[in-house]
């Protein structure tokens, strides 16, 4: 989305990218674009700033990767879209002393003179699954503590041969100094071991009987980076089937690798940015739009307009894929809800009847890191999931905080800890459902508390009680533990890395949070001024039935809402899908439960208002996975191009105005019974929440607003609310580093933290955490 107005991009490269004419370079290049802002150079890596139209930043970006000198290495590449500041001209900045705490880097994807090696026949890393060089490899997923040195890595147990260290000593080789130096001599291996643990093969027979297993439709857990991977041939409709029946996972879609840019352009449309994006060092998993449906087996992604498809970024994967020549299912080695396994003996207890072989090596992976998860939305990156490539590399807030570690929340957990002006933010956790994941949460904090050596004054944590994670706060007796109401903390997370001061309006629209008034918030308005913030607005609540069930039913929604719109003239049976999909006796218990209010909490969700549409419109009446009925209405506005909404009110209520959508739904019913399809309807709710949105925003005067929580995954609501709310005035802000969805929670709780640590040093009273 270009609005040609002047913007301003920071971004942080690190790698090989110091004393090798790197700032020249980028001076030169924004010479000859035009483009105005600074670079610099310090101890965390290379800074720039640059101010133009965001179709010329973009051009400058991607030159960058481009054009790059020779001799450089970008390891790390993270920028993002800030106001600017107006800048004159563009210069080299003297280098400055940066923050003193030592970077840990992320793991990165093998580079291209590694890869060159593996597949030459007279190098001798030929077929070497894990040639690495100090551009290129694991980091992150094998440091035991720093300084990062081979000694405190998992590679300690592995000791040098003689041309190894050589490599290693040598200041003119491109290994010097590379820790996890390895060859086929000295280095780790790989073995293929059957369901039993017994080993069937060594070496690279492992890799091509592995490959074998695989295109004959078998399932092979495969040990890679930062984890177990399940893998199975894409285009096999049975083996997808199987993996999905065994991993226990109905219909959430499968993350695939492709072994080359080449072979994903067949099956999905990349642009110049989502292509930087596969081909970068952090190599995530790119939500791409596919092209069309041939070829891939139907239950990858089920009815599902976009593929989430990464490249090779391993030796070991370079090697499969290349064998294979096929794109595969590469989805997390754990089982629904668990966090990924790391170890052997783990994956082949945890993965017994799920895999059929494991191919497995003995480099010990010291912790969990995922795939990471990017869309390209409104122009830009958005990080859906922060794990492998990002993490832990910090987020740079404006100014330094007080040092803070957040606990996060419940789905979708991360941590983050402050230090300076850094914010680091763990890798991606997972939902703190089970006991794996409970452990993994524990086991995160204390290597982050042990890495960063961190003392935190404060643990901050969210205000439901019943979460895990605040409960492991309120355990904590050395440290003072601050509550911080949910949807608070979203819109700070978003107002912190976009870098804006309050005053701001908070839309913070997700699943559910816990209110300061004990009851389920997830529709906010929020005000945000200095000191705290304020309820401006919220959606008009509505009971669920069945509380936690009503979250799985779209349909339970839907008849609440149904019945709060309608009262005694709801449609009548056979008019409605929602009312089609119960069974007589259930409605009547349901409408039970609503009546005598039994188990059926008040909530002003957006997120279930997106199921009750789903529900009403026809399109679904139970998710078999967490955000299916929002995510397949967003699909549907592919269909249909309009800029027409539905009617809502906004009225005055006890605590903040109220969003009214009873009209909505009213018209909506009425599109449903004119048998307009479904892709109409959808559009225009879509539609008629970004108007909802402007609505507040102008009813509340405040010029600069965020949008956080889970719903603004979706992009269509993203861009139209983005641009609605630009042609009437308003400065939207959207994420782009940190997760709109809970991963970015962590963050959000540092910065109000940090807040109410300012404030009470001045000597205020604390009003943040509600
Ligand atoms: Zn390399
Ligand atoms: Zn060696
Ligand atoms: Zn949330």
């Amino acid at each position: 989305m270009s609005s040609g107005q002047i913007q301003r991009v920071r971004a942080v490269i690190r790698g090989a990218v110091q004393g090798v004419g790197f700032r020249p370079f980028i001076f030169r290049l924004a010479e000859e674009m035009g483009l105005k802002g600074w670079v610099i150079n310090n101890t965390q890596g290379v800074f720039i700033e640059a101010e133009a139209e965001p179709d010329a930043l973009q051009r400058f970006l991607l030159r960058i990767e481009q054009e790059k000198p020779a001799i450089s290495f970008i390891q790390s590449f993270e920028h993002s879209y800030l106001d600017p500041v107006g800048y004159d001209k563009f210069e080299i900045r003297e280098s400055k002393d940066g923050a003193k705490t030592a970077l840990i880097l992320p793991d990165i994807a093998t580079c291209s003179e590694c890869r060159r090696e593996i597949f030459d026949r007279t190098n001798r890393r030929h077929r070497y699954p894990f040639t690495n060089c100090t551009n290129c490899g694991p980091r992150f997923s094998i440091i035991e503590a720093l300084p990062y040195d081979r000694p405190r890595t998992s590679m300690r147990i592995f000791e040098m041969c003689p041309e190894c260290n050589e490599e290693y000593q040598n200041p003119r080789n491109r290994r010097f100094h590379a820790q996890p130096n390895a060859c086929k001599k000295c280095g780790p291996h790989l073995e293929l071991l059957g369901p039993a643990g017994d080993v069937w093969e060594e070496h690279d027979s492992a890799l091509q009987r592995a490959a074998i297993a695989i295109a004959d439709g078998l399932i092979v857990a495969a040990k890679g980076l930062g984890g177990f991977h399940l893998l199975v041939d894409a285009r096999n409709e049975a083996a997808v089937l199987r993996l999905r029946q065994r991993k226990r996972r109905e219909e959430k879609p499968f993350a695939l690798m492709f072994p080359s840019l080449a072979s994903v352009t067949e099956f999905a449309q990349v642009d110049a940015m989502e292509e930087r994006l596969l081909l970068s060092t952090e190599a995530p998993i790119v939500l791409l739009r596919r092209s069309g449906c041939e070829g891939l087996a139907e239950s990858v992604a089920p009815a599902n307009p976009y593929l989430g498809i990464m490249l090779p970024y391993t030796p070991l994967h370079h090697l499969l894929m290349q064998e294979l020549g096929f794109p595969v299912v590469a989805t997390s080695g754990n089982v629904s809800d668990e966090p990924i396994c790391t170890h052997e003996q783990e994956a082949l207890l945890r993965l017994q009847g799920i895999a059929d072989v494991f191919l497995v090596h003995n480099r010990p992976i010291v912790r969990h890191v995922d795939d990471s998860v990017v869309r390209v939305m409104a122009g830009r990156e958005l990080v859906l999931r922060r794990a492998r490539g990002f993490a832990p590399l910090p987020v740079l807030l404006g100014e330094a905080a007080p040092d803070v570690i957040a606990v996060g929340a419940h789905q979708k957990n991360a941590i983050a800890a402050s230090v300076g002006e850094q914010v680091f933010i763990s890798q991606h956790i997972g939902d703190l459902e089970t006991v794996p994941a409970y452990g993994a949460f524990e086991q995160v904090l204390a290597d982050f508390t042990d890495l960063y050596e961190l003392h935190p004054a404060v643990m901050a944590c969210d205000l439901h009680p019943d979460y895990f994670s605040t409960q492991y706060a309120r355990k904590q007796c050395a440290v003072e533990v601050m509550a911080v109401q949910h949807h608070y903390a979203h819109a700070l997370s978003c107002m912190a890395e976009n870098q804006i001061e309050a005053p701001v309006l908070g839309i913070a629209w997700d699943g559910s949070g816990y209110g300061p008034d004990k009851t389920v918030w997830g529709g906010e308005f929020l005000r945000i001024t200095p000191g705290g913030f304020e309820r401006f607005a919220h959606l008009r609540t509505f009971r669920l039935p069945g509380g936690e069930r009503a979250v799985k039913e779209p349909r339970r929604v839907a008849l609440s809402i149904l019945r709060e719109t309608f009262g005694a003239d709801m449609p009548k049976a056979g008019t409605l899908a929602t009312l089609e999909a119960f069974s007589s006796d259930e409605r009547r218990v349901l409408e039970e439960m609503l009546d005598r209010e039994i188990r059926s909490p008040r909530t002003s969700s957006a997120g279930r208002l997106f199921d009750a549409v789903a529900s009403i419109i026809g399109l679904r009446q139970v998710c078999r996975f967490e955000g299916q009925a929002a995510m397949e209405l967003e699909f549907l506005t592919h269909e249909v191009a309009t800029e027409a909404s539905y009617p809502f009110d906004l009225v005055d209520g006890d605590d903040g105005m109220i969003v009214d959508w009873a009209p909505t739904i009213r018209a909506i019913v009425e599109d449903v019974r004119g048998s307009l399809g479904a892709g109409i309807p959808a559009t225009k709710f879509h539609n008629t929440l970004a108007e909802m949105m402007v609505r507040v925003a102008k009813a509340c005067g405040e010029e600069k607003m965020v949008l956080s929580g889970g719903c603004f995954q979706n992009r269509y609501l993203t861009e139209r609310t983005v641009k609605r709310l630009r042609e009437d005035g308003f400065r939207p802000y959207w994420h782009q580093r940190v997760p709109p969805n809970d991963g970015g929670i962590a963050l959000g709780q540092v910065a109000a933290a940090s807040r109410a640590r300012a404030r009470s040093k001045k000597g205020e009273r604390q009003t943040v955490c509600a």
